[in-house]
């Protein structure tokens, strides 16, 4: 059985103040049957690492340079996520892949620097409304994990997290149906399964799009939806905390 692992992106939309509230309601609360991320903007991870110390919640970054070191102003490589105790790293959010026009040869560049540090890379992939609208949203998703499937070794795919996000459903209040969401993640897990069977058993696919508390039980009841990417809902500690209890 795959244990629900529950990721809040908190995106650009944390400060000082708000970080450290946050940290320290997800600190004492009780949330040992899930596995608990999250994931803030860089300046706010060393204050992830004091707070989360002694806690089983684990945090990672939104992204990472797809080179190992060297002269690339702005950036943050993963050896140095990693030198601040983040042990996950999200690649290829859609909001990356449109603003900065991130393609799926420089995702899997991405994730091979987390897991050459051995993190773990949450992998996120989606079709955005109009592909799902022609019919697209599959053969978009599969072309988006192509490449991870043939370059990555199965030891490198025990550390890795798929987070299928619906571009339609990010941020925008409308979450996949819980039988879209399944529909996709089973497509997902058969792509897996083509490459081994113990990938597509062992291989934790979340689902991210407006997830909140009230439809996070239904999501979570779908045989092959492992745990869920929390935008949004990630910011109020009562709700974020009210979705692991899902
Ligand atoms: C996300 O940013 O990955 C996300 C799923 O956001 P939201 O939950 O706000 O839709």
């Amino acid at each position: 059985m795959r244990r629900l692992l529950i990721a809040g992106n908190w995106k650009m939309n944390a400060s000082m103040t708000t970080s450290s509230a946050l940290l320290s309601e997800l600190v004492n609360a009780d949330i040992s049957t899930c596995d608990v991320a999250v994931f803030p903007p860089f300046p706010y991870l060393a204050l992830a690492a004091e707070s989360l110390r002694a806690s089983s919640v684990r945090f990672g970054a939104q992204d990472c340079s797809d080179e190992l070191s060297g002269a690339y102003t702005g950036e943050v490589s993963a050896a140095m996520l990693r030198d601040v105790g983040a042990s996950m790293v999200l690649v290829g959010h859609s909001e990356r892949r449109q603003r900065h026009h991130e393609t799926d040869a420089l995702v899997l560049k991405k994730a091979q620097q987390i897991l050459a540090e051995d993190m773990t890379a949450v992998v996120c992939v989606g079709e955005t409304l109009a592909q799902r609208q022609a019919g697209l949203a599959e053969k978009t998703v599969t072309e988006q994990l192509s490449l991870l499937l043939s370059q990555l070794s199965l030891v490198q795919w025990q550390r890795v997290v798929i987070a299928y996000e619906p571009v339609w459903a990010i941020g925008t209040g409308e979450t996949a149906s819980p039988e879209q969401a399944q529909s996709m993640h089973a497509h997902i897990r058969q792509l897996l399964g083509q490459v081994s069977v113990a990938l597509a058993e062992q291989t934790r696919i979340l689902y991210g799009g407006s997830v909140k508390s009230a439809s996070a039980a239904e999501l979570f009841a779908q045989p092959d939806i492992d745990g869920a990417l929390v935008g949004g809902a990630s910011l109020d500690a009562a709700e974020f905390l009210a979705i692991c209890q899902s």
